[in-house]
């Protein structure tokens, strides 16, 4: 299996739709695919929800004629899908008075096909910018969002802001037979996950791995490699997921982070899940595969 592959079984990180960023610009096609019968709107909800089904099981996407002209005037492109169907996304004060239900991302992720999930994701993260680029950085006047909602452009001094992710590495560290996991401060007992942070300014993902691991544990990382990544909208991350060498199972106090730190062997962890002393993270992040791949890969 390859790094797209291994993408792919991600959430979020499967969605099977063209961005069309050419027609973002494309002032009569938007118009035009706006009120296309055939068009379908997301709709973002105060507190980074989304309509759905009543089941809870897939996005509610709306037609045209159940939105007012107003609000389709001014919703956001997402893209097309191969049938050429148009995706929007707009805001919503409140929930429709129809039947339908107001939900998180990770509930939905939970029952909701790999294209609504990556819909979803992509439908909020954009939303979190929008809401959050309304004024210019440089001057502090309003912004307006145009091309399609993809660009903020100061109508004072016209700086533009382009919606941002923010790269984080997350990484499955190991040492012989054992990997390096840690629970953090609130979780529930026995509930482990791989270590994690954002990357900083001027750093490459391998400095990040490195250095990540050393404030959370003290263990130093000798290589590291790429293995997959998921988009994160919560708000606005990008999960690098990495795989390590460390040196030695040395450990220190780490920076605080996390609550209790282990060397698990595949072993101690296959009889921690299956008696159920041990737990790991949802099945739709990228920390549940690192896992489960250093899980059935053989020891080195
Ligand atoms: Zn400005």
């Amino acid at each position: 299996m390859n790094a797209a592959q291994r993408s792919a079984r991600n959430a979020f990180a499967a969605l099977a739709l063209d961005r069309a960023a050419a027609l973002r610009r494309d002032s009569a096609w938007l118009a035009a695919a706006r009120d296309a019968s055939g068009a379908r709107y997301v709709l973002g909800l105060p507190e980074s929800l989304l309509w759905t089904t009543p089941a809870g099981d897939a996005l509610q996407l709306l037609p045209p004629d159940a939105l007012p002209p107003a609000q389709r005037a001014t919703a956001s492109l997402l893209g097309c899908d191969a049938a050429g169907r148009a995706y929007f996304r707009c805001d919503a004060g409140a929930a429709p008075a129809a039947p339908g239900q107001a939900l998180g991302l990770r509930a939905l992720a939970a029952s909701a096909s790999a294209f609504d999930a990556g819909l979803a994701a992509y439908a909020l993260a954009l939303g979190h910018w929008q809401r959050n680029s309304r004024y210019c950085p440089a001057c502090g006047n309003a912004c307006i969002h145009d091309e399609a909602g993809h660009r903020a452009r100061c109508t004072a001094c016209a700086t533009t802001q382009f919606p941002r992710t923010d790269p984080a590495v997350i990484v499955l560290v190991e040492h012989g037979d054992a990997a390096l996991l840690g629970r953090r401060p609130g979780w529930p007992a026995g509930r482990f996950s791989t270590l994690a942070g954002f990357v900083e300014p001027g750093e490459t993902l391998e400095d990040a791995v490195r250095r990540e691991v050393a404030e959370e544990s003290g263990a130093r990382v000798i290589a590291s490699e790429y293995h997959s990544s998921q988009p994160w909208p919560f708000p606005a991350s990008l999960m690098l997921g990495f795989t390590a060498q460390a040196a030695t199972r040395d450990l220190t106090a780490g920076d605080g982070e996390l609550a209790e730190l282990r060397w698990l062997s595949r072993g101690i962890l296959r009889a921690g899940l299956a008696s159920g002393a041990l737990s790991l993270p949802p099945a739709f992040s990228v920390a549940f595969h690192l896992i489960h791949d250093w899980l059935a890969r053989a020891p080195d």
